[in-house]
């Protein structure tokens, strides 16, 4: 495929910039920008040269979800209206996925989910993207999930999209980058790597958590680039852990390279850290990521500050681990869902 404007794909935060990198520098669609995230977006966005057609620039300062989905979906339909694609594209479970995913199918335009049927099966957690993800692999025309058990469950789910399993695009993203990484250490003294941003962690989970940050920072670094999320950044204030700004892409990735190990409520760095052979405390108590906890080098965490030093305590121990392989991706998908497109859909 060369240039392809009658796709359009629609994305706005760090994580589904991220992975739709791989598939838009090959596939070349029109690019919508909800502005969703900004600064975070607009960093992912310079690391993959990628230039979006239009940026909508819907964020505000503490804007709620409704506030977001009510004014997202009108500045979207307009601008899918004006370009007529032949298909809308959006990734995952955010809330530009979810409004886009309704423009597509009130405009009667088919919609492409990628990264589909990723559940927890627990409607508050996480929250809001289980209820999101849901809503949107019941509007797919055509859904691409990354694993078997993905797949399973959108089979369960009766969706009346098509499905195709073809691995996660975050391993075709970091493995762009993964080769140009620096042997040398980011700093010389071991590290833990750390990040924790999710909603429904913003009251107690989260203080409990940073309590235990706390603790373990006298004995060990932790590097931890904060969200700038206002919420967290609060949190981590009142209870005074040290925090250095979000890393560009490329540097989030060396200092994974190097760290001893993880802590972290996000869902791509689950998928990441196999890639990198490193052990994870995954700072929630489900994943939708179930893969990653057969490799017995990821543990969940009930959140209470004695849980999780305890289980730091474990995974300070794990030293020179090895995944057998990355459970989410082998770097291929890109190409095997353009092969798809091209072969089934053109
Ligand atoms: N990431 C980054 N810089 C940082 C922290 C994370 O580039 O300072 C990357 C990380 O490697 C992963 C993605 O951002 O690919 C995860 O985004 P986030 O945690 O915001 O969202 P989630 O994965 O939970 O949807």
């Amino acid at each position: 495929m060369t240039t392809n404007k009658k796709e359009c794909f629609v994305v706005g935060t760090r994580p589904d910039i991220i992975k739709m990198a791989p598939l838009i520098k090959k596939m070349n669609p029109y690019v919508i920008h909800s502005g969703q995230h900004r600064e975070l977006a607009d960093e992912a966005f310079k690391i993959f040269d990628i230039k979006p057609d239009t940026d909508l620039d819907l964020m505000e300062a503490n804007q709620t979800i409704i506030s977001f989905m009510v004014k997202g979906a009108s500045a979207i339909s307009r601008v899918v209206e004006e370009i007529k694609p032949k298909r809308i594209w959006v990734l995952g479970d955010t809330m530009t996925a979810l409004i886009t995913s309704w423009v597509a199918f009130a405009l009667e335009i088919p919609l492409v989910h990628v990264e589909a049927g990723l559940r927890t099966h627990d409607k508050r957690n996480p929250y809001p993207e289980e209820i999101f993800r849901v809503m949107i692999d019941q509007i797919a025309d055509i859904m691409f999930t990354p694993t078997k058990t993905n797949t399973k469950n959108l089979n369960k789910e009766r969706v009346t999209g098509d499905i195709h399993q073809v691995g996660n695009l975050i391993v075709d993203a970091l493995e762009m980058i993964k080769p140009t990484l620096s042997e040398k250490r980011p700093i010389e003294e071991p590290y833990v790597l750390m990040t924790m941003h999710r909603r429904e962690s913003f009251q107690k989970d989260m203080g409990n958590v940073f309590g235990a940050v706390k603790e373990l920072s006298k004995k060990m670094k932790v590097i931890y680039p904060i969200h700038p999320n206002p919420n967290v950044r609060k949190v981590a204030k009142e209870i005074g852990i040290t925090t250095i700004d979000p890393l560009n892409y490329t540097d989030f990735l060396w200092y994974l390279k190097h760290c001893e190990f993880v802590m972290t409520d996000s869902g791509g760095i689950q998928e990441e850290v196999p890639s990198f052979d490193k052990p994870i405390l995954i700072l929630r108590k489900v994943t939708e990521r179930q893969e990653i906890l057969k490799s017995k080098l990821a543990f969940l965490s009930s959140l209470e500050s004695k849980d999780v030093y305890e289980k730091v305590r474990i995974l300070s121990k794990m030293k020179d681990v090895k995944y057998n392989s990355n459970p989410f991706g082998d770097g291929k998908t890109a190409d095997r869902i353009i092969k798809i497109i091209e072969e089934k859909y053109e």
